[in-house]
């Protein structure tokens, strides 16, 4: 199999949960975790390229990693560009999640210097509403953050956490990009969990994201690229390229938690996803291999019979599962915290 045939693997890590902002909807409940330095990460990051180098050699399977450093916030680690920089030349494309408010004209130079692939900064609509929820000020650091970076010839992507708050506000964050230069706009959803509990009313109900989403499908933006990646986005069309089926029993697609991605907590800890909490293991305990391949909650995630609602039984199961940190969120808010649990934004299921 050729090298040009490559999954990408996402290694998101949660280097610091310092932040210098105190967000509404965010799902970090502590500050205190203790932060690995850069050895044991680049430690870390070693078995990661050994596993993958492993897995090309035996079973003839091609990942591309993408390490995804974010926080907290990630600029606040003063070994940062280190780190990145021993990444980077180990073969780990790179994306840096920032609320950009420390972004100045030296940082935007020294993040402009490397091969960062994506540099996301997070846009919750227009001023007043990214305020709101960000505090005062914030909309503008983040959108001059943007200015600086696109001006260096950086990529640069919007993403806005979507809830009732901001959903009438996607013409907002389209004009901040287009007025920053940024080339991409994306979208999330809000989870119910950490800070977000207190904004669990601003869910979007089933046939709201429906709007938002089909609305976002239509775009065509002339100068900016508008994306989802929420699992949901698949029921307009046939984009994940496969027919559904009630059949599989391994997901193929969708929600990669347990498929595609692993989250890791500043002192290790690994995740299936960081939005849903699930722990599965210390990376400086236990090697990735071992713990991908083992891990008796990724193999939870991983089969069907646990989904006991309608998606365990939906056609689109294999390509979709939702999102189960939406899932696990809504049901603990219910008092039956259940990872498993039907999406509760699905439109496939709830009319309203
Ligand atoms: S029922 Fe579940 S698996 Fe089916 S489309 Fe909805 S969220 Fe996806
Ligand atoms: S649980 Fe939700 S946020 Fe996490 S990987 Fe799945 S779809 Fe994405």
């Amino acid at each position: 199999m050729s090298d040009a045939w490559r999954n990408e693997f996402l290694i998101q890590w949660h280097l610091t949960e310092r932040c210098n902002l105190s967000c509404r909807h965010c799902y970090q409940e502590g500050r205190t975790r203790t932060e690995l330095p850069l050895d044991e990460i680049a430690g870390i990051l070693r078995a990661f390229t050994a596993t993958f180098n492993a897995w090309k050699e035996e079973y003839g399977m091609v990942f591309q990693p993408r390490l995804q450093v974010t926080g907290g916030e990630p600029l606040i680690r003063r070994d940062l560009f280190d780190l990145l920089d021993f990444a980077s030349e180990s073969g780990f494309t790179l994306s840096l999640l920032t609320n950009g408010a420390l972004v100045d004209d030296s940082t935007a130079d020294a993040i402009a210097a490397r091969e960062i692939d994506l540099v996301q900064i997070s846009l919750e609509g227009g001023s007043k509403t990214h305020d709101a929820v960000r505090g005062a000020g914030a909309f503008e650091k983040a959108t001059s953050a943007a200015r600086r970076l696109s001006e260096r010839g950086q990529f640069v992507s919007f993403n806005m956490t979507l809830s009732r708050l901001n959903a009438g506000e996607v013409d907002s964050l389209i004009e901040a990009g287009n007025g920053t230069g940024a080339s991409r706009i994306s979208f999330s959803r809000l989870v119910p969990s950490g800070s977000g509990l207190e904004l669990a009313d601003a869910i979007l109900m089933p046939r709201e994201l429906k709007e938002v989403y089909e609305e976002l499908n239509q775009r065509n933006e002339p100068a900016i690229e508008v994306v989802c990646r929420d699992p949901l986005m698949g029921l307009f069309s046939a984009r994940d390229g496969r027919p559904a089926s009630a059949k599989e029993e391994m997901p193929v697609g969708g929600c990669s938690a347990g498929l595609a991605a692993i989250t890791v907590l500043p002192d290790g800890t690994a995740m299936a996803c960081r939005r849903l909490g699930l722990v599965i293991g210390n990376l400086l305990e236990t090697p990735f291999r071992e713990l991908w391949v083992e891990s008796p909650e990724l193999w939870s995630l991983r089969s069907r019979e646990n989904y006991t609602g309608r998606c365990g039984s939906c056609a689109r199961w294999a390509v979709c599962r939702g999102c189960r940190a939406v899932a696990n969120a809504v049901s603990a808010g219910a008092g039956k915290p259940d990872v498993f649990a039907d999406d509760p934004q699905c439109w496939l299921m709830r009319a309203d």
